[in-house]
């Protein structure tokens, strides 16, 4: 395969879907503010940029995969940014979770040098990420879709559109509101559990099977009882995308309360020093008290 394409961020999910482009012989450009991180990808074949306009020069699909808003604003726009140096008929794909109204103004700024976006979160985690098994929630136009169909397609089980620019975003943002509620509840219900002289795993098997339980409870709850927190989902993205979730909510008068308590458990864990390990470690505050 020809095609050129650039990757933005190598952290944990970017990391994996660059190794699946590259599998699938794409042509691959990586940056990342950190440069060690890119060396497993170069010794498979990728070309490392040591700027986004570097990256972004000669490709024709432009993905990143960075932490918020912030980040991406920088990589994007920031000196040596990468929407300055993409050629004209490129599409930017972003697919970090990240806040409609920053997707609506980068996506401004893109149609006004003739380049289309797309935003295209992701659900699923590093292991997805790993194994191309990713579902990508895509907002834009149906046909710049079917230009980077082969290219979503090699990091991901599934494409779903859901309708104009933003939409991947709002979807993303309800989805992970729902599951940060439901890690934020799992850790006060197994904290409980712990103190109540309960047998845990009996317990755990009747929440798992019963009517709460979910993917995210079973394994999350494993995380938990191991005290396994290595990064799949760091503590803090969780924070922010709560905290973007409550925004958009805003938009339409909806008040999020129930992610304003898990996200003040989730900042407590933080105020405790997890925020760099998985989220699940939320639950050590609880049995701290
Ligand atoms: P991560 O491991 O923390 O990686 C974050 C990336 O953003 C790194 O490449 C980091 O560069 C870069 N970055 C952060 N701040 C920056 C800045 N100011 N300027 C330039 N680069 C910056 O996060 P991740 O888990 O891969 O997640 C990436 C995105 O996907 C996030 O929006 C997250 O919410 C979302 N997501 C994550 C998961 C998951 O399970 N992990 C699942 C679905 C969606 P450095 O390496 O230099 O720090």
């Amino acid at each position: 395969m020809s095609e050129n394409v650039a990757l933005l961020g190598l952290g944990t999910m970017g990391s994996g879907m660059a190794a699946n482009l590259r599998e699938a012989g794409f042509s691959l450009n990586v940056y990342n503010r950190t440069a060690a991180k890119a060396q497993a990808l170069v010794d498979a074949g990728a070309h490392f940029a040591s700027t986004p306009a570097e990256a972004a020069t000669g490709a024709s699909v432009i993905i990143s995969m960075l932490a918020d808003d912030t980040a991406s604003r920088e990589v994007w726009l920031g000196r040596n940014g990468a929407l300055e140096a993409a050629s004209r008929g490129a599409v930017l794909v972003e697919s970090s979770t990240v806040s409609p109204a920053w997707i609506a103004e980068l996506s401004s700024l893109a149609e006004q040098r003739g380049i289309n976006l797309l935003d295209a979160p992701v659900t699923g985690s590093r292991m997805q990420a790993e194994a191309g098994q990713l579902s990508f929630l895509v907002g834009g136009k149906d046909s710049v879709l079917e230009t980077v169909m082969p290219v979503l397609k090699a990091m991901s089980k599934e494409i779903v559109h859901l309708g104009s620019v933003g939409s991947g975003a709002k979807m993303k943002l309800i989805n992970n509101f729902l599951c940060g509620v439901q890690v934020a509840s799992l850790a006060e219900g197994l904290a409980w559990i712990e103190r109540s002289g309960l047998d845990r795993d009996k317990a755990l098997t009747i929440l798992k099977a019963g009517a709460p339980g979910s993917p995210l409870l079973g394994a999350l709850s494993e995380r938990m009882v191991s005290r396994n927190y290595t990064v799949n989902f760091l503590l803090k993205l969780m924070t922010k995308d709560l905290l973007y979730a409550q925004g958009e909510a805003a938009h339409y008068n909806v008040d999020l309360k129930t992610a304003e308590v898990a996200r003040g458990l989730f900042e407590s864990a933080i105020a405790e020093g997890y925020e760099n390990e998985d989220m699940s470690s939320v639950i050590e505050p609880l049995r701290n008290k």
